[in-house]
């Protein structure tokens, strides 16, 4: 695996202790604010850049009931000039972990140690923000059709205005010189 910017946070972070909520039985809650306004893993193959939200955990009949809402930061490709750019999403949670004895009956699960895992939940949610078109300014130019070369670096422009003056300077002299020629 390739770590393009050093060092990150271990997904371990998004492991939360519930064993508190499941011995206090149902109807018990608790808020949990997460501010991680780091990288962190949250899959081999898979970062975010920042993660901050709120959410609440309810301990339900058959589980723990996860509710809040996220805000996500995470490096994807621009749809249009194919840059990499820091995109935020939010994301509204409402999931429930069963618990061991109910396991099998949803996507997620309370572990034998009383602990859910936030990250297969949030790996899950980023892939699917990453499967929507986005671009990484509304303004994006994209790529050169003919070229294929990225239409949005500022020496590309100001490379493309002197050629537009060259062009214009030279117009007139060539049209002179037909003039003279003719
Ligand atoms: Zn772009």
């Amino acid at each position: 695996m390739n770590h393009p910017r050093g060092s990150y946070l271990n997904k371990r972070l998004l492991r939360l202790q519930v064993g508190f909520l499941l011995s206090a039985g149902p109807g018990a809650c608790r808020s949990f604010p997460l501010n991680i306004p780091q990288r962190l893993q949250i899959h081999e193959d898979l970062f975010v850049e920042s993660l901050t939200g709120d959410l609440v955990l309810t301990r339900a009949k058959d589980g723990i009931l996860l509710q809040g809402k996220l805000e996500i930061c995470h490096r994807r490709e621009c749809d249009r000039c194919l840059d990499s750019f820091e995109h935020g999403f939010k994301l509204d949670i409402a999931e429930l972990f069963a618990l061991p004895t109910f396991a099998g009956k949803t996507d997620f699960c309370v572990d034998g140690n009383n602990e859910i895992d936030l990250a297969p939940l949030l790996r899950e949610e980023v892939l699917i923000e990453a499967s929507y078109r986005a671009v990484c300014r509304e303004d994006c130019h994209g790529l050169s059709a003919e070229t294929g070369d990225k239409l949005n670096a500022e020496s590309d422009w100001s490379a493309a205005r002197e050629l537009d003056t060259e062009a214009g300077a030279i117009d007139p002299r060539l049209a002179v010189l037909k003039q003279l020629l003719a």
